[in-house]
């Protein structure tokens, strides 16, 4: 099948509750634009440079996310674009999101990023992190960031019911915060692998780059 007929079946089969962010990481203008042109226009990057590059090459009503984790020097040049900001993981990342995105009066929609996995290495706050953020009198004086959700991923793992464990978790944790933060709207989790059974938790939004693009190939 083709990219295109892959994202129009993975459009035809999620709920419509549930948006799409088209996972573009390694992959070429000329494929993003293939999904583009089917009507497409959430796209995610991981890395900074690779977000920039593709931001200027492609056309200006692309509403681009962040999902990869970001340093504090790059914040500068995402803010003036980027659509929401998935991977915060500290106050410090906040805080210098909010510093710059008040020089150009705008603000910067933000998930935290929750470390639901097995893996050590993966990037993300505990729970109570995210509460001591969320609770934070420092919060409520960043004007110009605004937390909208949250954003996990699962162990990479074969073992369904793990996965399905971790995902549960972070909806648990999302349904405790949002009485309290009715800015809360987004859930984001799923990939792939288990993006039908984020879905089945909670989800809705879901990160999907190699089963619309196929297998990425790193060089
Ligand atoms: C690469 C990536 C995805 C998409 O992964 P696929 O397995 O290709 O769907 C989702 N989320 C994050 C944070 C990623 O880095």
């Amino acid at each position: 099948m083709s990219i295109t007929e892959n994202v129009v079946k993975l459009k035809s089969t999620i709920p419509s509750h549930v948006k799409l962010v088209v996972v573009t990481k390694t992959h070429p203008p000329e494929k993003i634009l293939q999904v583009y042109h089917a009507g497409h226009r959430i796209f995610g990057e991981n890395k900074v440079q690779e977000l920039l590059k593709k931001q200027e090459l492609l056309p200006n009503d692309i509403e681009w996310h962040l999902i990869g984790h970001l340093q504090t020097n790059k914040v500068k040049k995402v803010v003036p674009f980027v659509h929401l900001i998935h991977s915060v993981d500290s106050m410090k990342l906040l805080k210098e999101i909010n510093k710059q995105a008040e020089k150009i009066n705008r603000v910067v929609n933000c998930l935290l990023q929750i470390h639901i996995a097995r893996e050590e290495t993966k990037f993300g706050l505990s729970f109570s992190e995210a509460e001591e953020i969320l609770k934070s009198n420092e919060l409520t004086k960043l004007n110009y960031v605004r937390i909208v959700g949250l954003m996990g991923m699962a162990t990479l793992t074969d073992d369904h019911t793990q996965i399905r464990k971790e995902f549960r978790s972070l909806k648990k944790f999302y349904d405790s915060i949002i009485s309290t933060h009715p800015s809360f709207v987004v859930l984001s989790m799923g990939m792939s692998s288990d993006y039908y059974i984020a879905i089945e938790e909670g989800s809705n939004l879901i990160r999907v780059g190699s089963l619309i693009f196929g297998e990425r190939t790193y060089v």
